[in-house]
């Protein structure tokens, strides 16, 4: 937590910006907030992010976070094809002691006050409850809960996304997408996992899984039985040792790294856990073993694509329809990385990359919907 009177002057902000385009560093002394809100690039559209709260110990620290994960959310964005750019706001405060209506409210405002350019709503260390306060504030809120005009459950359409990137993997591995036949790793059977394991089981494929919640393991056995298809369970460690054709990590990130890379008997990889690789250099490592990886943000972008298409009001047949594009998103990088002969996580870059370039292009002429705000003439002569 920053305390009064400590200092940033050590940090070179303008240096830690890279490329990002702004930071807005939010102070009220009414409601006692602290935030940083940063937008890394507005080429397809306003930056969209998550509102993250944590204790951090130091502002640098608090700025390091939210300027990585703001890059973080442009390449996002570009990989789940939505109209917008990457942005993230960081609360700086405890979670479970320091928060109030009242601070949500006032960070709201920093928000309506950035006049469109910034969208944002629940991520690490907040809650829906808390974005119900800030929306009295800013129409800038996004992943509302469905009574309050949100589209609700976004594990549906992040799940459905993990089921096309697995299918698109088995589509290079094997020749043919379908999930039939073939035994999948799942870790992790919550929101995301077990939906999908049960899709897994529902077009006949066979599992091995793993968690730490006893009640999720028995509910798949259970469907495994009524589909006829076999579900064996292994301890949490266990996971990355079984023989399986794609390995599905849906629980937590980090689980790609030396140890777990060295243990690996499957031929591919594709789940929902964020920033699976412990590190950049692990997909290398998964390359050099022959393992084919989906890279994590691609196949994770359902969620995301449904928070997105709020905006044009709440169609969940809609959404789900986008999310099927993250089959097609996997298989032009898995055909990218094999023609540059680079990683796949190297591909998704690129990928990403040319789609905020061709977003360029688009803007490259003026046209009236593109007058700026304060031309005074367009509201005389509407
Ligand atoms: P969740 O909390 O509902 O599920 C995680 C599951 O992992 C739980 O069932 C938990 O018991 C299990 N787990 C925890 N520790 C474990 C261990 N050591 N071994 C085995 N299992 C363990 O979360 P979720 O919403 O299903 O998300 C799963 C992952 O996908 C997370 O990394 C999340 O960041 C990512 N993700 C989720 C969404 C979404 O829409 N929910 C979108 C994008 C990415």
């Amino acid at each position: 937590m920053v305390t009064a009177g400590q200092s940033i002057e050590r940090v070179s902000v303008i240096d830690k910006m890279e490329e990002h385009e702004q930071i807005v560093f939010c102070n009220d002394k009414a409601t006692g907030l602290q935030a940083i809100i940063a937008i890394h690039d507005t080429t397809r559209g306003p930056a969209l992010g998550g509102c993250r709260m944590a204790p951090y110990k130091s502002m640098d620290e608090a700025l390091t976070d939210v300027l990585r994960l703001s890059k973080g959310m442009t390449y996002k964005c570009a990989a789940a094809d939505v109209d917008f750019g990457g942005g993230k706001a960081v609360i700086i405060g405890d979670p479970q002691k320091d928060k109030t209506p009242e601070k949500f409210r006032a960070f709201a405002q920093f928000v309506e006050s950035l006049n469109g350019r910034f969208y944002t709503g629940t991520d690490m260390g907040t809650t829906l409850a808390d974005f119900v306060h800030a929306m009295k504030e800013t129409n800038c809120i996004v992943g509302l809960p469905v009574e309050y005009g949100g589209g609700g459950d976004s594990s549906i359409p992040t799940a459905l996304g993990v089921v096309y990137g697995v299918k698109a993997t088995n589509q290079i591995l094997f020749g043919d997408d379908r999930l039939e036949g073939k035994t999948y790793a799942v870790q992790g059977l919550g929101k995301v996992g077990f939906k999908v394991a049960e899709h897994i089981l529902r077009e006949g494929g066979h599992l091995v899984v793993t968690d730490i919640n006893d009640k999720a393991l028995e509910e798949i056995q259970a469907l495994g039985k009524k589909h006829g298809s076999s579900v064996k369970v292994v301890a949490s460690d266990a996971i990355y040792q079984q023989e399986a054709d794609i390995f599905v990590p849906c629980a937590f990130g980090g689980v790609l790294n030396d140890e777990t890379i060295a243990e690996l008997k499957v031929k591919g990889i594709a789940g929902s856990a964020n920033n699976q690789l412990a590190e950049d250099h692990h997909s290398r490592l998964l390359q050099e073993k022959g393992i084919l990886y989906a890279p994590d943000y691609i196949v994770n972008g359902g969620g995301l694509i449904q928070v997105a298409d709020e905006l044009y009001g709440t169609n969940p047949e809609r959404v789900l329809a986008k999310t099927r594009n993250i089959y097609a998103s996997i298989l032009e990088v898995f055909q990218q990385a094999e023609l540059d002969q680079i990683t796949t996580a190297e591909a998704a870059n690129r990928l990403c990359e040319k789609r905020i370039e061709a977003a360029k292009n688009l803007n490259h002429f003026f046209s009236h919907s593109r007058r700026p705000k304060w031309d005074v003439r367009k509201s005389i002569n509407a």
